[in-house]
């Protein structure tokens, strides 16, 4: 990428530093379950970088071996990517584990078992924020969540009021409608200067959605120069969710 692709980003960062002003980014892999290749590679640019990294993790599948390499890996949180990640919506609707299909107190028992199991296994590390899977959640269940321990939801897009803080994430990486490969760098920089117009003049977050197990090298290299161009601008900072959840 060149310096005129990062310009739309590094001139906001640069007026929001001129102003003493820092915005707060957040960075939120998903779907992680165990240690692979690819779970590395991010958990070591975001230790190089020191840009700390919220995964979502599925909880049905996951278990000691990620929690071991995790407890090696200060600048990684974990949040509760629903229960198992199924879909339980019929062919031709858009894919929800937690939508209206299913009884509100199955989906939310299903929930509240996420939630323990990933305290069990990683303890602190934990973030009490639910991602449902798809970004997609029966807005009726979203006032029930705090009653399980849940203090947050992140999904996808412009914060809701729903019944919970939302962290939402406002950037995906991927393209996911056409190639499926990562997007080219230049519109993330200028999607990512207008969620900062966005929050100019108010509190929010900017959220950047990434999928490490389908990274291509165009993600990878992406993340590595927003990273270098981004760690130590004064005009932002990156944060760890649970700062957000507060
Ligand atoms: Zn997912």
């Amino acid at each position: 990428m060149t310096d005129a692709d990062w310009a739309p980003l590094t001139d906001e960062l640069d007026r929001w530093a001129r102003a003493g002003r820092v915005a707060r980014f957040w960075l939120r892999d998903d779907d992680a379950v165990e240690p692979t290749e690819p779970l590395e590679r991010l958990l070591a640019l975001s230790a190089r970088h020191e840009v700390p990294v919220a995964l979502a993790v599925i909880p049905a599948f996951t278990g000691d071996a990620l929690a071991g390499r995790l407890a090696a890996a200060p600048a990684a949180e974990v949040a509760v990517h629903g229960w198992s990640h199924e879909n339980f919506a019929p062919p031709g609707e858009k894919k929800q584990e937690l939508g209206g299909h299913r009884p509100a107190d199955v989906v939310l028992a299903s929930l509240e078992r996420g939630l323990s199991h990933l305290a069990r296994l990683h303890g602190p590390r934990l973030a009490p924020v639910l991602v449902p899977p798809w970004n997609r959640i029966d807005p009726a269940l979203v006032s029930r969540l705090g009653g399980l321990g849940f203090r947050a939801l992140s999904v996808f897009g412009p914060e809701k009021a729903l019944g919970l803080a939302a962290i939402n994430t406002h950037v995906d990486v991927i393209d996911w409608r056409g190639t499926r490969g990562g997007r080219p760098g230049g519109d993330l920089a200028a999607e990512m200067a207008v969620r900062l117009r966005a929050i100019a003049s108010g509190e929010g977050t900017l959220g950047l959605l990434t999928h490490h197990l389908v990274h291509d090298e165009t993600v990878w290299g992406f993340l590595e120069e927003l990273f270098e161009r981004t760690a130590r601008h004064p005009g932002c900072r990156w944060t760890r969710l649970s700062e957000l959840v507060g």
